[in-house]
This record gives C-alpha cells, sequence and structure tokens, in this order.
C-alpha cells in the first residue's frame, strides 16, 4: 500500500476537500496521517493535588447541593452548585447557563471542566456532563488550521485516514534501535500521536518521533559530512612542530590548558589530509586570538598563507596591530586590507598578496568577496564568526576555493543549538579563562539612580581607569541609535568637565573610528560614549567600567559581549546595567547577568527563556524545524541520535543490510535538498 497517494483516497475526502487539504500542505495520504497537532486540550481527570491555580482542569465528583441561579440584567446569570470532589467540598460555577439548573440533582455525578481556582476551591465550568467519564479521548489533540478548517474537521478527517491507513505505516527504524531505546512501533506512535488515551500513550508517541525525527536530521548532516569530508581536495599541510613550538614558548604568557588543547585540535586538522571545517567557541576574554595567531604561524612553517576575517572595520584594525606586533620581528608578512583602503596602495597590497608576499592577511569578509587573489592560501580564519551568518560556508564553496576554515565566535552556543547548527562541523571549546582574572562585578540600576552611577564611573576615572558608556539601542536604525550617541555624548561632556569624553558611532568615517580607539587606548580619551559598535573584540586593558543604558533593549548575549570589553586586565572591573524593564522576562534576564559571568550558562539560559528560534536571530538561524522535537528540552536525545547517525553512514552496514533499507532510501532520497541543509 502506496502511502503516497493522493489524499482523495481518504474516505469522505472529495476533490473541494483535497484542494483545501492542499492549502495545510497535505497531499498525500502520508501527509495527512503526519499532520501533527501543536498541543492538546487536556480532559483528564486529575486529583484535586495536582491542579494548578487558573489552569483548565476536570474534575469529577457529586453534586451536593441544589444549584443557585442569580441574574444580572436581561441575559447574564450566574449559576452556582457545591460539588463533592473525595473529601473536599468545591464549588463550581457557570456563567450565562441558566438552562443547567434543572439538570443539577443532588447526589449526581458530574464531571466539569473549567478553570480552576485553588484559593477559593472554585471552578469556572465551561464543559459539563452528567456521568463520570470513560477514560477514552479525554485527551484532545489541537490542530492548527486555516481558512474553513475547523480543528473538528481535522480531527475527523485524520480519525478516518488513521482507519483506514495506520496499519500500512511501515517502520523505519531498525528494529534493533527500536529494542534498545524502548520505541514503540511506528504506526503505533502515529496512531497515539493523534489519539492518545493516556498520557503516557502521548509520552511513547512523542519519544519515538523526537528519536526519528532527530536521527533522521543528523542522518543528513552526518553524511553531508562525510561526503565533504572524502571529495574535498583537503591537503595535509606540512608544518615544523619545533618551530610551532618555540613561538609558543616566546609569547608572553604560557597557554590555558584550554588553550592547549584547542591548539592542539587544530594542528591535528591542518596535518591531516581532510580538510578542516571547525569551530572554535570561547568565552569573551578566554583568548582565542593566540590560537589564530598560532594557527596561522603554523601555515606560515608550512609556507602558506592564511586570511583573518572579522566583522567590522576597527576589529580588523586591531587585530591587524596586534598581529604585527607579534610576528614583525619573525619577519612574517601582516597586512590589512578592507574597503576603504583603496587606490594604488589596494592594488599593492592586492599584488603582494597574489605573488605570495603577504603571510597573512586581515580584513574584513570583503576579503572573500573581492577580486582578492592568494598565491596559496591555505587557512580562513573568521572571528566573531555569527556576524557572518552560519552561511558562509557557502560562499567558500561557491569560490571554489577549499582552505581550511576555522571559525571562531565568542557567544557561546549551547551544546544543542551548535550540534544541530553547526553539525557538520567539529566543534572546539576553550572553557577556561586565563589565570588571574578577576571576575566582572555586574550591577542592574534602575535609571532613577543614574546620579550614583555616574559618580562611580568618576571614582574609577580618578584611579586612572577608563570607561565605556553605551547607548541604547533604539531600533535598527542607524540614525536613530546615532543621534542617542550623541544625546549621551553632550550629557556626559557637561557632568565630567575634568576628563575627556569621545564619541563613537558607525556614521564616523573609519579614520575617524580609528582615530577615537587610538585616543581612547591611550588614555587620551577618558571615557567612550558609543553605539555597540565596539561590541566585539576591542581590547583597551585599562577600561574598568562598563555602562549601559537601556540595557532592556539588548539581547543577553550582546549584554555579554558588551560586558566582556572590560575585565581584560588585572584591575577590578564593574558592568553596569541601567535598565527599567517593564516585563518579568526582561527583570529576569538583567537578574541573570548579574548572577553569572560564564557565557556559556549565560547563553543556555538565554535559550530557555527565548526558545531555539530566537536564539541567533531569525535570518541566520539555520536551525531546522521539527514537529514534535525541542531543541531545548530534547538535547539528550539530540546527542544520542547525532552518535548513532555518525556511527551509521560510516558502517558497512548501514549501506548493505536489509534493516536498514528504510533508513537508507529516505536518506538518499534526501539529496536533491542537499541545498536547504547547506
Ligand atoms: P577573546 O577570546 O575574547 O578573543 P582575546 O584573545 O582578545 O580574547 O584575549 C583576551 C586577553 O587575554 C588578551 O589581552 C590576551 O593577550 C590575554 N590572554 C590570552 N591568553 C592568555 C593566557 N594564556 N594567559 C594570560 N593572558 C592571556
Ligand atoms: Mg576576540
Amino acid at each position: 500500500m502506496d502511502l503516497n497517494q493522493p489524499v482523495i483516497h481518504v474516505k469522505g475526502i472529495g476533490e473541494a476537500r483535497a484542494v483545501e487539504l492542499a492549502d495545510l500542505n497535505i497531499h498525500t495520504i502520508e501527509d495527512l496521517l503526519m499532520y501533527f497537532p501543536y498541543r492538546y486540550e487536556d480532559f483528564q481527570v486529575k486529583d484535586l493535588t495536582e491542579l494548578k491555580q487558573d489552569e483548565k482542569a476536570t474534575i469529577e465528583g457529586k453534586v451536593h447541593s441544589e444549584p443557585s441561579l442569580r441574574y444580572y440584567g436581561r441575559k447574564k446569570s450566574r449559576l452556582t452548585v457545591k460539588v463533592l470532589v473525595g473529601k473536599y467540598l468545591l464549588t463550581a460555577v457557570f456563567f450565562n447557563r441558566a438552562f443547567l439548573k434543572k439538570q443539577f440533582t443532588i447526589g449526581q455525578p458530574v464531571t466539569i471542566t473549567g478553570k480552576w481556582d485553588q484559593h477559593r476551591l472554585t471552578i469556572t465550568g465551561q464543559h459539563v456532563t452528567f456521568s463520570h467519564q470513560e477514560s477514552e479521548e479525554t485527551i484532545e489533540p489541537v490542530y492548527s488550521v486555516k481558512g474553513d478548517w475547523t480543528v473538528k474537521r481535522v480531527r475527523h478527517v485524520i480519525h478516518q485516514a488513521l482507519h483506514q491507513y495506520v496499519q500500512h505505516i511501515e517502520e523505519i527504524l531498525p528494529e534493533e534501535l527500536r529494542r534498545q531505546y524502548k520505541l514503540i512501533e511506528r504506526k503505533q506512535a502515529v496512531q497515539w500521536i493523534h489519539v492518545p488515551q493516556s498520557h503516557e500513550h502521548l509520552k511513547h508517541a512523542r519519544r519515538y518521533f523526537v528519536y526519528e525525527e532527530l536521527l533522521m536530521f543528523q542522518l543528513k548532516m552526518q553524511w553531508w559530512r562525510k561526503q565533504e569530508k572524502e571529495k574535498t581536495d583537503g591537503k595535509s599541510r606540512a608544518l615544523d612542530q619545533e618551530k610551532i613550538q618555540a613561538f609558543v614558548h616566546s609569547l608572553p604568557f604560557p597557554l590555558t590548558g584550554a588553550q592547549q588543547r584547542v591548539t592542539d585540535e587544530i594542528l591535528t586538522d591542518l596535518r591531516s589530509p581532510y580538510r578542516m571545517n571547525r569551530l572554535l567557541q570561547g568565552d569573551v576574554g578566554s583568548g582565542k586570538t593566540i590560537v589564530a595567531a598560532i594557527s596561522m604561524f603554523a601555515l606560515v612553517t608550512a609556507g602558506m598563507q592564511s586570511a583573518l576575517m572579522v566583522p567590522t572595520e576597527i576589529l580588523a584594525e586591531q587585530h591587524y596591530e596586534s598581529m604585527k606586533d607579534l610576528f614583525e620581528k619573525l619577519e612574517i608578512k601582516v597586512e590589512l586590507l578592507t574597503s576603504s583602503i583603496k587606490g594604488k596602495r589596494r592594488t599593492e597590497i592586492l599584488q603582494r598578496v597574489v605573488e605570495g608576499e603577504v603571510d597573512i592577511l586581515i580584513g574584513t569578509h570583503a576579503l572573500i568577496q573581492e577580486e582578492v587573489q592568494f598565491k596559496n592560501l591555505g587557512l580562513v580564519i573568521t572571528d566573531e564568526q555569527h556576524r557572518f551568518g552560519v552561511n558562509q560556508r557557502k560562499v567558500f564553496r561557491q569560490k571554489g576555493i577549499t582552505p581550511d576554515v576555522l571559525f571562531m565566535t565568542a557567544t557561546p552556543i549551547p551544546r544543542t543549538l551548535a550540534i544541530s547548527a553547526f553539525g557538520d562541523m567539529d566543534v572546539s571549546t576553550i572553557d577556561e579563562m586565563p589565570a588571574g582574572r578577576k571576575p566582572i562585578e555586574t550591577y542592574w540600576a534602575k535609571h532613577d539612580m543614574l546620579d550614583r552611577v555616574l559618580a562611580f564611573v568618576e571614582k574609577e576615572l580618578r584611579n586612572g581607569r577608563q570607561a565605556y558608556v553605551i547607548c541604547p539601542l533604539i531600533e535598527e536604525s542607524d540614525k536613530m541609535d546615532f543621534q542617542n550617541a550623541v544625546d549621551v555624548h553632550a550629557q556626559l561632556q557637561q557632568y565630567f568637565t575634568n576628563f575627556n569624553v569621545g564619541l563613537m558611532h558607525g556614521r564616523l568615517a573609519v579614520e575617524e573610528k580609528e582615530d577615537m580607539m587610538t585616543r581612547f587606548s591611550k588614555n587620551e580619551v577618558h571615557i567612550l560614549v558609543s553605539t555597540t559598535v565596539v561590541e566585539v573584540g576591542v581590547n583597551v586593558p585599562n577600561a574598568t567600567v562598563m555602562v549601559v543604558y537601556d540595557a532592556e533593549r539588548f539581547g543577553l548575549s550582546q549584554l555579554h559581549q558588551l560586558r566582556g570589553r572590560v575585565g581584560r586586565g588585572d584591575a577590578q572591573s564593574y558592568c553596569i546595567l541601567i535598565a527599567d524593564p517593564k516585563t518579568d522576562v526582561g527583570k529576569e534576564r538583567m537578574q541573570i547577568m548579574t548572577e553569572t559571568n560564564d557565557g556559556f550558562e549565560l547563553s543556555q539560559r538565554d535559550l530557555e527563556l527565548r526558545g531555539p528560534g530566537d536564539f541567533f536571530g531569525k535570518k541566520q538561524s539555520g536551525l531546522p524545524e521539527f514537529k514534535v522535537a525541542d531543541l531545548v528540552h530534547d538535547y539528550r536525545a539530540l546527542e544520542v541520535a547525532r552518535e548513532d547517525a555518525a556511527k551509521m553512514v560510516n558502517s558497512a552496514a548501514f549501506w548493505e543490510e536489509d534493516t536498514y533499507a528504510s533508513l537508507r532510501t529516505w536518506l538518499l532520497s534526501q539529496v536533491e535538498h542537499w541545498e536547504e541543509l547547506d
């Protein structure tokens, strides 16, 4: 029986209905069977102790008193009746259902569904039946509907489809796996996801599909990853280990254990004949830059070029300065290329890059999008990778360059998301801070405390320290943000008459920004009022205070990034968030900021508050959508599925044995959708 036949084969679905179903994106019988509820109405009778305030609940009891009926005005009425449930006497209230009055007789069994008020032991009834329920159909599926469809009608056609076809649903997962994870049969799961007769059923059905969905998703990822590895002409780089070691020893500080570990992971990749495709994540200030530097140095020892790409020109400039310091004495040629480098100088740099006279080229993403040709580019590193979007990888492929690639990000991504959004990549994590760092103290202040905040800033300035003041993000409009920064700058200039207050925003010319950054880093400017342009990467260790105006307008990870601009030296640093959040979630976010400095914990809590869809921001999410699985709560299943999938695609059994036939067929049928995954 082919469930891919048009849905019109289902009894009761004619031409017209089939057209309507197409609106719900249901074309085949299979589509219909796989049209899952997005939630359930629960009419299960529960024990009173399990009920929650203001939630919908169903209770079962006996009528204990004569109902009393009151009218207000012409049409409005309130019917009240006492109901005995176990040893408790409850009040049931019905509005505008006067007709029910004669149906309540003392001693009669009754089942009432409605809103539960725990404090008054009162249920405001919506449904009532004068008997005790059989346990059947007490959990009702709710489907998303459109146009003329009602949930009832969808339920009806799905029941019909189940009746005719559920027995023909074929298993996809190998028996052995199902046994291993105690998963029910697929047809049972389909039946129960639509018509659960208990929470137990629902749990089993859900468990089944969580695993199936995640496994299939991971199969695609892992297979794609395997193919990428095999097809790309990765090369093993002939690194000079001795020179690399000498370079590491020459650094002003010893690497942390975590830096050492991730460096080894990267160098191993560089030496291997496969193309590196690695994500390096590490909290703000964990020292990713030096790892990048060692990797690029390693390529130099193999006689190859590297490119370092960053999201902003300021950051490019800053990386350029620090790489130059590090490398020039070793006679390694570092160059900067941004869109503001033009004319003769640009031509000259391009020429030197193509001739292989530049070892390390630093710039914005224009590096790979413009006319730059390398002589022998072996490694591309992108810093603060989330700014580029997760689709950056595609650009490399389209350009036909296949260097080793390292993505660095300071936005710690909860592991669940890392392995789903970047499931095709290897992930290295720096989970340790350089020794001697003092945790930044974070405070949340209301707007009416601004005077105290400024007094505090002044105290730090008197001690020779510097401060950032970040201006509110009013909207995604450059103009508004700019205006704000200008206003705040003017105010602070009046307040801090003895100090130099600088201003920075996106509208300044690149030279002006560079100039301002230079003056700030030389401590000629003491307070830097800025829009979020300083968000990533900027490094001025003498700055110890970060003040963020209207902090509730920023995302948690953005606040964490901003906070990471201080605490980069030996001195105690502070982050002060000025915010009057209106919502509970807003308050909670401020609270979280004051409670933890750990970017990973923060991102996990952010994920819980926001849900995975919002985490990366819509445009660059790159996250798959699941019908049943949920990346926040099902992370264990995701890990298991990932391991299983990786094992499968790399095993001969998967490609040969009958038990895997369905999975294999399905996987091969996905080839045409490769682009989506990409
Ligand atoms: P991020 O990971 O945010 O890019 P950076 O690479 O900018 O962090 O490093 C932050 C600061 O820590 C820099 O000033 C850097 O020199 C310093 N640093 C990096 N690694 C170490 C280490 N192992 N010991 C001491 N300081 C370090
Ligand atoms: Mg950095």
